[in-house]
């Protein structure tokens, strides 16, 4: 099932899709398929897989917990990034998107002609 087609892709999670799409990063998210049953069955204790070659990804529960959708959203984001540095980046950023997306932060688009004082954010902290 394509991800926007999944009745559990809204709030948090779209907003989790929102930040790391930023500057195209991401496939649309009717491009990502999110598989019901993994291609080759996982360890017991993978809850998540990101298959960067078909712009797919697959949870062990549905809805995912938040910080792995955005774990695995990463993996997934068009980059020159190594492997090891994309593990990294997956690990340490994931909850980080989380607290922006619970918080309804969403950074603006960034555009090459765009001035700092062009850029206002609007949350609720
Ligand atoms: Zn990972």
């Amino acid at each position: 099932m394509k991800l926007d087609k999944c009745a559990w892709f809204e709030d948090v999670y779209v907003r989790i899709y929102q930040i790391l799409a930023l500057e195209d990063r991401l496939p649309k998210p009717e491009e990502i398929e999110v598989f019901e049953k993994p291609p080759v069955e996982p360890r017991e204790t993978v809850y998540g897989q990101a298959y960067k070659n078909t712009n797919a990804v697959w949870f062990r529960t549905i809805p995912p917990a938040d910080w792995l959708f955005a774990h695995e959203l990463i993996h997934l984001v068009k980059d020159k990034k190594t492997e090891e540095l994309e593990e990294i980046y997956a690990c340490n950023l994931s909850n980080f998107i989380v607290v922006l997306a619970r918080k309804s932060i969403i950074p603006p688009q960034i555009q090459s002609d765009c001035t700092f004082s062009s850029i206002s954010f609007s949350t609720s902290f």
